[in-house]
């Protein structure tokens, strides 16, 4: 049986979702400021894991953006195979959202031309990705993502010689080599394998996993754990100002690659990780 989904709903969907995970930081986040308060030794590192805190909240309490910078909006589409979208051009549905949602939440417009950076004025286009998957359901991601710490986001292409341990050179290296500049405490999101744009994905969409929750292959989890560990040992802390605490999780997504090629991506989140999902 096919369903059909008005693309309008697609549009109202957005708009809430771009709103809600500016202003509303997730319980896992939150859960993991509190963790790393209660593990970190450096007290001007406390200090500002105790004002992540309070400003997630004032934030959540006064619906005012966690962060001024609230980021290109990404989405995730996961379309079930069973679903018929009807009533205009699902696309374009996502960007009317995202502009509505830009508009009317009163958030920073983050999208501009890369020479004149002339601004495109709603934050449009969105950044939409989409998977066919089985069902006839579509969930939605949002995920404001800002500039600070995509900035700080590498890809190398490792010729496969460099193995396990050129890996985990490259994703220290690249922590290592951002230093403050990505707002940490961060997450770090890894993309192993695949093309090159496939890694880069990857590690994009490592950032929707819930921070604190298993990697489903239990290797990857302990070289999550493993990495996470000499992250911490680099001292640059919360804000970089000085600390264990420099990232909460290292989240790590792996794919065949070309026998050729060993892809790597680090896509650093920082400490302001938005997303919020709808499933229509
Ligand atoms: S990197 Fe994150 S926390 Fe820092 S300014 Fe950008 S969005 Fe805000």
């Amino acid at each position: 049986m096919v369903r059909e989904i008005e693309v309008a709903a697609v549009t109202q969907a957005v708009k809430a979702l771009a709103i809600e995970a500016n202003e509303v930081l997730g319980e896992d986040v939150l859960d993991c400021f509190q963790e790393a308060l209660r593990n970190e030794e450096s007290p001007v590192g406390r200090e500002v894991l105790g004002q992540l805190i309070e400003n997630a909240r004032i934030a959540r309490e006064e619906r005012v953006p966690i962060c001024q910078d609230t980021g290109l909006a990404v989405v995730f589409l996961e379309i079930g195979q069973d679903v018929h979208l009807v009533g205009g051009d699902l696309k374009e549905a996502v960007h009317q959202g995202v502009r509505e949602g830009y508009g009317e939440g009163y958030l920073r417009k983050s999208s501009c031309h890369p020479f004149t950076r002339a601004n495109t004025g709603d934050n449009t286009p969105a950044v939409i990705y989409t998977d066919i998957v089985p069902g006839d359901r579509l969930k939605i991601w949002v995920v404001p993502k800002g500039g600070g710490s995509e900035n700080m986001s590498r890809l190398f292409m490792l010729p496969p010689s460099a193995g396990l341990a050129g890996v985990k050179e490259k994703i220290v290296e690249t922590v290592k080599e951002a230093g403050p500049n990505p707002c940490p405490p961060t997450i770090i999101g890894v993309g192993i394998g695949g093309t090159f744009e496939q890694a880069a994905l990857q590690a994009k969409k490592s950032l929707l996993r819930p921070l604190g929750s298993p990697n489903p292959d239990p290797e990857l989890d302990r070289l999550e754990k493993e990495i996470l560990v000499l992250i911490n040992k680099l001292g640059i802390g919360p804000q970089g100002l000085g600390g264990r605490t420099t990232s909460l999780a290292v989240h790590i997504r792996l794919l065949p690659c070309h026998i050729a090629s060993l892809p790597v991506a680090v896509n650093v989140q920082c400490h302001a990780s938005r997303h919020k999902e709808a499933v229509l």
